[in-house]
């Protein structure tokens, strides 16, 4: 690979993040060390670099801009918040970057044609944490859209997806890290807390 993970995590440690998080869209930033750890998996297991990258629920950008740092020959990021969008725009120009930025809100079947099919989809969706089953959405378009899919989702959460999955696909490996979340709504009490997270590497059944 050209670029080591210690080099993608410093270039995307320059993301710029959420200026005014809604807590009802659950805008978390993947923290760099996290996003360059998922991405970087990935592509050594052959799914970044040359490939066609979807990014669903993009947000500033960190997933698809690091996607195209690790040389993806497309990326394609998905976000419901037209706002957050310019911020993940001017993010992919200073990266020096391309990516189409596509607003659109998942879980509209409408937006799958325009998306095309892609070789990869990398995400770290709402949690479910305000709405539950937030995620389901996510997976079922990012099977819709990709044979291998990277998300990002709460620890404890496999032998619910596995189930959710049964017949479309099945988790092939799953990661455990860390996501530290800095207070930033009004329901948070710790300055920041420690969620264990679980990325989860799915294989769509063919
Ligand atoms: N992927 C980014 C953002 C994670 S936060 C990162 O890793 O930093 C989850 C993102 O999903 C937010 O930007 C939120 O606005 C977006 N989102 C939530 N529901 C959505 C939906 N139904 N369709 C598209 N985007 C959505």
């Amino acid at each position: 690979m050209t670029m080591r993970l210690n080099e993608l995590e410093r270039l995307l440690e320059k993301i710029a993040g959420f200026t005014s998080p809604s807590a009802r869209l659950e805008q978390y930033q993947t923290p760099a060390p996290l996003a360059a750890r998922l991405l970087y998996h990935a592509a050594m297991k052959g799914d970044i670099g040359g490939r066609r990258v979807c990014d669903l629920g993009c947000g500033t950008g960190i997933l698809s801009i690091g996607a195209a740092l690790l040389g993806a020959r497309e990326v394609v990021g998905v976000e419901a918040d037209e706002a957050v969008l310019s911020t993940a725009r001017e993010n992919a120009v200073k990266a020096g970057v391309e990516v189409m930025f596509l607003c659109a809100r998942v879980g509209d079947p409408e937006i799958i044609p325009p998306i095309g099919p892609c070789d990869t989809v990398v995400m770290n969706p709402p949690f479910g944490a305000q709405n539950v089953h937030a995620d389901r959405p996510f997976i079922d378009a990012a099977l819709e859209i990709a044979p291998r899919v990277y998300g990002i989702f709460n620890a404890g959460s496999t032998p619910f997806i596995q189930t959710y999955l049964a017949g479309r696909a099945e988790i092939h490996e799953v990661i455990r890290g860390l996501l530290p979340i800095k207070r930033m709504f009004s329901f948070h009490r710790d300055n920041v807390r420690e969620i264990p997270v679980e990325v989860m590497v799915i294989w769509r059944i063919e």
